[in-house]
């Protein structure tokens, strides 16, 4: 059994993927070829943004998000510590300082309350400039964005929503991807919408955002080609990947986030009252990026994780590490108690999931639980 099955989706589907490769290949438009374009209308449509602005990867897209809206030396802009390293690293990686904020053990998401204690303190000190706050729907589920406007409003920020993991899911059907100002996601491969290497996108409604995004992703290009009027950075999506996600994002759209809603489901029905299971809330729908369950201890889940090995099922920790713990981030200062980040670090254990699982082994996996926590 596979953690995510990637071949086993590209051997259901691999004639229409082979002639999407093809098709690049007879016309060897290997950069901004027409697939990029025609994958951008489709991203836009299917997300409810303006403008889609595809590019090299979600960490690029992140990075570019930041630089579009001028995010530089002395801003703060407020991350959650429970997420992948990119979340923060972007912040850094272009000189300003990220500011680590709790997350919600039920959601797995930036805790609101953190966020607003962590402004209020940023405030008081007074050295740095409140500039944005960048949360991440962690395994697949949107934050609470309604409540986080509100926030961003009252202090005059703006919101890049890293939607790296949260592609295809939506708050009473407004979709991850439109909310914000800016929204990323990731084409990486183990994404719920992965491409066969690296990709990304950005997407906003704002026309000069978008204009700014399409010069600083090509060498801070001006009108004509040749003529560079900002420094920008080389994140494009190959042609082949932008055909290989062209036929993908159907397969996404016509059964995948359905099939990993009913994988979720069913490991719902049959783990509830083993172990907590991951809540989401009413009106909430999530893309399963990942499904994770929480154990009442460390060496419970180190017990459990053996067990599921010596069966043949593989499970993952995400995240092991909360980001303000990283070897990185040794000495960076905290402004609130980010204790929720660690404990769920100690006790979270990921479960195989893709949309070609089979309901037998989803059981054999609740089974597998159940017997060893018994
Ligand atoms: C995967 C991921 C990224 C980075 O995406 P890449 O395409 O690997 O650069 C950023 N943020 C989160 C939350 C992610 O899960």
């Amino acid at each position: 059994m596979e953690f995510i099955d990637l071949n086993k989706q590209y051997k259901n589907h691999k004639q229409k993927i082979d002639q999407a490769i093809q098709t690049v290949l007879d016309k060897s438009n290997y950069i901004m070829g027409d697939e990029v374009k025609l994958l951008e209308k489709k991203l836009a449509k299917y997300v409810g943004a303006k403008h889609c602005i595809a590019c090299a990867n979600g960490t690029d897209a992140l990075t570019l998000s930041l630089m579009c809206i001028d995010v530089k030396k002395g801003d703060a802009v407020f991350v959650p510590s429970f997420t992948f390293f990119a979340t923060a690293e972007t912040v850094s990686y272009i000189n300003a300082t990220p500011i680590f904020v709790d997350s919600d053990p039920k959601t797995f998401n930036m805790d609101l309350d953190s966020l607003e204690a962590a402004i209020d303190a940023v405030k008081k000190e007074g050295i740095l400039n409140l500039k944005a706050i960048m949360p991440a729907d962690i395994f697949g589920q949107p934050v609470d964005y309604l409540r986080l406007e509100k926030i961003a409003k009252k202090y005059d920020m703006k919101i890049i929503e890293d939607g790296a993991q949260g592609f295809g899911g939506s708050i009473n059907g407004k979709k991850v991807g439109s909310f914000g100002d800016l929204a990323t996601t990731s084409f990486f491969p183990a994404k719920p919408l992965g491409c066969y290497g690296d990709g990304g996108a950005i997407f906003t409604d704002n026309d000069d955002y978008e204009k700014l995004l399409r010069s600083f992703a090509v060498h801070g290009k001006g009108s004509e080609k040749y003529d560079n009027i900002r420094i920008g950075m080389n994140s494009r999506l190959d042609t082949i990947q932008a055909a290989i996600l062209n036929v993908k994002l159907n397969l996404f759209k016509d059964f995948e986030l359905t099939r990993r809603n009913e994988i979720a489901q069913r490991y719902n029905e049959q783990l509830k009252k083993t172990v907590i299971i991951p809540e989401v809330p009413q009106d909430y729908y999530s893309s399963w990026a990942q499904y994770t369950i929480i154990l009442p201890n460390q060496e419970v889940r180190t017990k459990l994780m053996e067990a599921l090995k010596n069966k043949g099922i593989p499970s993952v920790i995400y995240y092991v590490t909360p980001l303000h713990l990283q070897t990185a981030y040794a000495n960076h200062h905290n402004y609130v108690d980010l204790s929720n980040s660690e404990t769920m670090a100690n006790t979270v254990l990921s479960l195989p999931m893709h949309p070609y699982l089979t309901d037998e082994e989803v059981d054999f996996i609740c089974d597998t639980i159940k017997e060893e926590l018994k």
